[in-house]
């Protein structure tokens, strides 16, 4: 162990270096407690081993300071040849973990020291179980917003986001664009190249929806089967419907072939947009509904193809006669 032994007296200070270096310890040596807080900080010794009864600064006042400064807590092993009850109890509650008569015997020193190392022993194991703990904690909470086939976020998450977006954008009067895509015909391209294939597909476009939200503030995940959601903030409608476009044929140029496709040669999206600027009582389902619509309107329309919801909110747009 690394120990920092502080004593004003020199012979008992030998005495005890003697001890150390006998047990094998790496001993570092201050003479007051001011130099005991200093070298604690350069050092950050394994234990302290200190006087009480020092000049510019009492050992322990040195240990409250030491217990003030440190994260990870160092047994302190305080020497005195004061040692009355009151003497004890004042060390401990200053900081101190334990109370060593002087003149110190060295096997009461070696007893103590193996003691107090058990303690820090059993002490970093804890931490260091506490961190690996904290750690899958952190990735356990990561999984359950993702989705476990393509990696992006996955329907629990896209509420939770949708919501924390609608209370943001409405303060601050900033758009919100939620944007659904389907894959067209995708029973079918199940059908003709199997339930794998069909997997790897979806894996494909999901690749091609995350690169398309680099910014911060975008999301792209996955709705459910093959519905995907991309949600844009801050846009205004000509940029959303250039960017759903460039999405759509995006997915035409990964030209993942579709043989049993009715519109294409390849797999499709059809892609419903809405764009509004929310008030603080708009909910999700809300945004999901409209968009929803627009999809089913492009579709309808004949699929591989973006809509724009009905429902966008007209102040969403800019107004044409602000430049005039
Ligand atoms: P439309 O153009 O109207 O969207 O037709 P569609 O065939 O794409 O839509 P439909 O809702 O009839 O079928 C969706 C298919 O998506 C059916 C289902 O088996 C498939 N699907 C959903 N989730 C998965 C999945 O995780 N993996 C695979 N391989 N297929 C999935
Ligand atoms: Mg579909
Ligand atoms: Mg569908």
């Amino acid at each position: 162990m690394k120990v920092l032994l502080v004593d004003d007296s020199l012979v008992d200070r030998m005495i005890v270096e003697s001890f150390l270096q006998d047990l094998g310890h790496e001993v570092i040596i201050g003479e007051n407690g001011q130099e005991a807080v200093e070298l604690y900080k350069q050092c950050q010794p394994d234990l302290v081993l200190m006087d009480e009864v020092m000049p510019i600064m009492k050992g322990r006042e040195a240990a409250k300071c030491i217990r003030d400064l440190e994260d990870n807590w160092t047994p302190i092993i305080f020497l005195s040849a004061c040692f009355s009850a009151d003497d004890i109890a004042a060390g401990i509650k200053a900081g101190g973990d334990d109370y060593l008569a002087k003149p110190v015997e060295q096997k009461i020193l070696a007893a103590k020291m193996q003691a107090m190392q058990r303690i820090s022993a059993m002490r970093q194991k804890l931490l260091t179980v506490s961190k690996e703990l904290e750690r899958a904690n952190e990735e356990l909470k990561h999984l359950v917003d993702v989705d476990g086939l393509t990696g992006l976020s996955n329907r629990r998450y896209i509420d939770r986001f949708l919501k924390h977006e609608i209370a943001r954008c409405a303060r601050s009067r900033q758009t919100m664009a939620v944007i659904m895509c389907d894959i067209d015909y995708f029973k079918k391209y199940n059908d003709s190249y199997g339930h794998m294939r069909g997997d790897d597909c979806l894996k494909t476009v999901a690749g091609a929806l995350k690169s398309f939200t680099r910014r911060a503030t975008d999301l792209a995940g996955r709705y459910g089967g093959e519905e995907f959601l991309v949600i844009l903030i801050g846009l205004d409608p000509q940029d959303v419907m250039a960017r759903a476009e460039i999405l759509r044929k995006g997915i035409i140029d990964l030209n993942i072939p579709h043989k049993q496709s009715n519109v294409s040669h390849c797999v499709t999206l059809s892609v419903g947009a809405y764009i509004g600027v929310p008030e603080v009582e708009t909910t999700a389902a809300e945004l999901l509904q409209y968009a929803d619509k627009a999809l089913y309107a492009a579709k309808e329309g004949g699929r591989n193809q973006v809509r724009l919801s009905a429902d966008s909110m007209p102040e969403a747009f800019p107004d044409p006669l602000a430049d005039s």
